[in-house]
C-alpha cells in the first residue's frame, strides 16, 4: 500500500488504532486466513460509519468482520480495510422492542433479553454471530419441535444501515428480501448499524429450557468448535435435504487434506485439525462438490462466503 494512503488514514482513523498486516487466522472462527492490509476496530456506530466513508472516499476496497463465523479467508488475506465491528450497544424500547448495535454478539443479547423476560432469539442459542452477520445470513436455527426451522427475520422490526450510496436510512425488515441463507446484504454494499427486534414476554426459566435444549442438541450433532475450529455448515440444503447426508453417502467424513478434515461427526462441516491454511479447506470442499456431483448429480453451493484472494 502506497506510504502516502497509509498515512492518510492512519491520521484520520487514529495511528494507534490502525493495524497493518493483522493476521485474520485471529479473528475467524475457523483460525485461518492472510493478513488484512490495514485492520480497524470500531468501537461506536459513529467510528464505523466514519471507517465505511473514509474508505469509500479514498476507493480503498473494505470489509465489514463480524465475528468471522461464516467466512473463508484466502492464505493470502485481504486487500484494503479490514472494519472489525465492536459496536454492541443494546437498549431496551419498550413493549418487547429491543435495538441492538450491530456489532453485539447474539449470545449477549440472547442473554440480556431473556434476563428481561423477552423471547425470539433464544432459538440461535450457540450460535457464534453478531447482528450484522445474524442479518447478511437470515440466521436459521431448528424450531423446538425440530420440524421448522425459525429464522431471525421473525423477529426483526427494522434496520438502521449506511447504504450503498452513502446515507443513514431506517428500514423495514421487508428491505432485506431475506431468504434461507439470504438476504439483500448479498447484494448491496450496505452495512447494518443497528437493528430492532420484537419480541415476546415469557419466564425466564421456559428461555433458559430452550436455550439449554439448543446448545444439548448442538453439542450433540456438530463438532466442538473450540476444539475444532470451523465456520458452520460449508454448503447449503438442496431442495431441503441436508448437504451432509450427501457428502457422507460418498464416504468422505473423515476425510482429510493437509489439515483439514470432513468432521467424522457432521459431514457438512469441514473442521480445522490446528494449522489448516484456506488452500487445504478449498480443496476438501471442491472434492465434495466432486464426489457428489458424481454420485448424485447434484450440485452443492458454497453457504460459507470465500472472502479475500487465495492461493493458486
Ligand atoms: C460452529 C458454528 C455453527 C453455526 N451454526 C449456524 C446455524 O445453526 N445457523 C446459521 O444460520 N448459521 C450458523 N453458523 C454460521 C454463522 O454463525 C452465521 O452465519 C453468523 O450469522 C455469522 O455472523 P458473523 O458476525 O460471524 O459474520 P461474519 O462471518 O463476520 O460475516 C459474514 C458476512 O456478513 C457481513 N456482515 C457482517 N456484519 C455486517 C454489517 N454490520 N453490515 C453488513 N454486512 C455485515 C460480512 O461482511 C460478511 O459478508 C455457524 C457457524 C459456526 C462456526
Amino acid at each position: 500500500m502506497r506510504q502516502d494512503l497509509l498515512s492518510d488514514i492512519q491520521n484520520r482513523l487514529g495511528r494507534d488504532r490502525v493495524k497493518v498486516s493483522e493476521p485474520l487466522s485471529q479473528h475467524t472462527t475457523y483460525r485461518v486466513g492472510g493478513p488484512a492490509d490495514l485492520f480497524y476496530e470500531a468501537q461506536t456506530v459513529d467510528e464505523l460509519v466514519h471507517a465505511v466513508k473514509l474508505a469509500r472516499s479514498l476507493h480503498l476496497p473494505f470489509f465489514i468482520l463480524g465475528l468471522g463465523a461464516n467466512i473463508l479467508v484466502g492464505d493470502k488475506g485481504i486487500r484494503g480495510l479490514v472494519v472489525k465491528n465492536r459496536c454492541a450497544g443494546i437498549e431496551f424500547k419498550g413493549r418487547g422492542r429491543v435495538v441492538a448495535e450491530s456489532g453485539a454478539v447474539v449470545a449477549d443479547l440472547i442473554e440480556q433479553t431473556k434476563a428481561g423476560g423477552l423471547s425470539g432469539l433464544e432459538h440461535f442459542a450457540g450460535i457464534p454471530s453478531t447482528v450484522g452477520g445474524a442479518l447478511w445470513q437470515n440466521l436459521h436455527f431448528l424450531a423446538p419441535d425440530r420440524n421448522r426451522t425459525v429464522f431471525v427475520e421473525e423477529v426483526l422490526l427494522g434496520a438502521t444501515l449506511l447504504t450503498e450510496e452513502g446515507d443513514v436510512i431506517e428500514v423495514g425488515k421487508d428491505y432485506f428480501s431475506f431468504g434461507y441463507d439470504e438476504s439483500v446484504l448479498h447484494h448491496r454494499k450496505d452495512v447494518v448499524l443497528k437493528a430492532a427486534f420484537e419480541l415476546v414476554p415469557a419466564s425466564v426459566a421456559d428461555i433458559q429450557q430452550i436455550v439449554d435444549e439448543n446448545l444439548r442438541w448442538r453439542a450433540e450433532k456438530h463438532p466442538d468448535l473450540r476444539q475444532f475450529p470451523s465456520a458452520g455448515s460449508v454448503f447449503r440444503q438442496i431442495e431441503g435435504l441436508g448437504a451432509g447426508r450427501l457428502i457422507d453417502q460418498c464416504g468422505l467424513k473423515g476425510f482429510t487434506i493437509g489439515r483439514a478434515q470432513v468432521s467424522p461427526k457432521h459431514a457438512n462441516f469441514i473442521v480445522n485439525l490446528g494449522g489448516a491454511s484456506a488452500s487445504d479447506v478449498v480443496q476438501l470442499i471442491q472434492l465434495c462438490k466432486e464426489k457428489v456431483k458424481e454420485r448424485f448429480g447434484a450440485e452443492l453451493t458454497e453457504e460459507i462466503r470465500m472472502v479475500g484472494e487465495f492461493c493458486r
